[in-house]
């Protein structure tokens, strides 16, 4: 049986990054539907937003 590595790879997000690169107006929910994970290979990116603290950087989890 083949055991499947738990991957913890993660990347913050610059959301002015993403605005430079995508525009304004695109819809972050359909980003991680277009994101692989560079260190698995996983299509199942998760979006997760930080709190309050710093509302301009969401992190991209993997796994
Ligand atoms: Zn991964």
């Amino acid at each position: 049986m083949k055991s499947v590595r738990e991957c913890t790879y993660r990347y913050a997000l610059d959301m002015e990054t993403l605005l430079w690169t995508r525009g304004p107006n695109f819809p972050l929910s359909q980003l991680p539907t277009r994101l692989m994970c560079p260190d698995c290979g996983s299509r199942r990116v998760s979006l997760v937003y930080e709190v309050p603290s710093n509302p301009n950087r969401a992190t991209l989890a993997s796994g």
